[in-house]
C-alpha cells in the first residue's frame, strides 16, 4: 500500500482535522449534571466549536466534526452552523456512550442518525464511536443507514476497505483514528502537557507520516477542560495548520471527502 499512486496526483500526504463536539452529553451520560465543575462540555457549544469553524474558514481548509445526538439536541444552531458553513457532521452516539451498550446498540445507531439527519437535511456520511467501542452489528448497522465510513479502529495507519469475517464489506471504509497520540485527550487529561510540547509531538508524527506518503488523521476536542476549545490549546491547532501547510504536497480533507476518493480508488486500499 505504500504506493505512489495511492493518492490523488500530486498529493504526498493527506490530513484530516476532526472535531469531536462532545458537550453536556458527556456528563449527562455519566448522571452528572452539566454545571459547575461538569459543565466543560457546554463550552463546546457555546464557543470552542466556533473557535475551530473561525480557525478553518480563517485558512481555507475542511474539517469534520463528531457529534453525539444529545448535543445536537442542545445546541441545534450551533450543528446547523457546522453544516450550513460547509464542513462535515458525523454521528458520534447518542449520549457519547464509553460503556457497552449491549443490546441498545442498534437503537442508538438509528436514534442519532435521525437526530443528526432531521435537523441537517441530509445524512452523516460517517460515524465514530465515543469511545472507540464496536461490535460484530455495528458496521452492519452502519452500512443500512447508508453510511460510507467508520473512524474508530485504531488498526492501522491508512485507511482499508472494512472486512467482516474476511470479506470486504463494499463502500464502506474504515479511517483510523490515534486516540493515544493525534488526540489531545491523554495528553490534557492524564499528562497534563503543556500545548507547546503537544504541538512538537503531532509534528513529529507528522513528519514520520510524511516521510512514509501517508495518512495524518488529528482529532481535539472543543470543550474547555480536558478538551483544546480554549485559547492556548486552540492556538497550537492553528500552529499545526501553518506547519502542515508549509509542506509540499498536503491535501486536507473531510473525513467523509476522503473515504469517497478512496473508495472511487478502491484498489490501493484494500
Ligand atoms: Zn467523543
Amino acid at each position: 500500500m505504500q504506493g505512489k499512486y495511492r493518492w490523488p496526483e500530486g498529493v504526498r500526504c493527506v490530513v484530516t482535522l476532526t472535531v469531536d463536539f462532545d458537550g453536556p452529553s458527556h456528563e449527562t451520560g455519566r448522571q452528572l449534571t452539566p454545571l459547575g465543575v461538569n459543565s466543560h462540555g457546554r463550552y463546546s457549544g457555546r464557543r470552542g466549536v466556533y473557535r475551530y469553524l473561525d480557525l478553518f474558514e480563517k485558512h481555507g481548509i475542511p474539517g469534520t466534526f463528531y457529534v453525539p445526538g444529545y448535543d445536537a439536541e442542545c445546541y441545534p444552531q450551533v450543528v446547523k452552523d457546522i453544516h450550513n458553513r460547509g464542513f462535515e457532521v458525523g454521528a458520534h452516539g447518542y449520549l457519547h456512550e464509553s460503556w457497552d451498550v449491549g443490546a441498545d446498540e442498534e437503537m442508538l445507531l438509528r436514534k442519532s442518525d435521525k437526530i443528526l439527519s432531521d435537523l441537517l437535511g441530509t445524512k452523516p456520511l460517517g460515524w465514530r464511536s465515543p469511545s472507540g467501542r464496536k461490535s460484530g452489528l455495528t458496521v452492519k448497522v452502519l452500512k443500512d443507514l447508508g453510511y460510507i465510513y467508520d473512524s474508530s479502529d485504531k488498526d492501522y495507519d491508512l485507511p482499508y476497505v472494512v472486512r467482516v469475517d474476511g470479506k470486504p464489506v463494499e463502500g464502506m471504509m474504515e479511517l483510523p483514528s490515534s486516540a493515544f497520540s493525534l488526540d489531545d485527550f491523554p495528553f490534557y487529561k492524564f499528562s497534563m502537557t503543556p500545548p507547546s510540547e503537544v504541538l512538537a509531538h503531532w509534528q513529529q508524527e507528522f513528519d514520520t507520516l510524511y516521510n512514509e506518503n501517508g495518512y495524518f488523521m488529528l482529532m481535539v476536542h472543543p470543550r474547555s477542560g480536558w478538551g483544546s476549545g480554549t485559547p492556548a490549546r486552540a492556538r497550537i491547532m492553528e500552529d499545526m495548520i501553518r506547519y502542515i501547510k508549509g509542506h509540499a504536497g498536503v491535501r486536507f480533507f473531510t473525513v467523509g471527502g476522503l473515504a469517497r476518493w478512496c473508495l472511487d480508488n478502491r484498489q490501493h486500499f484494500d
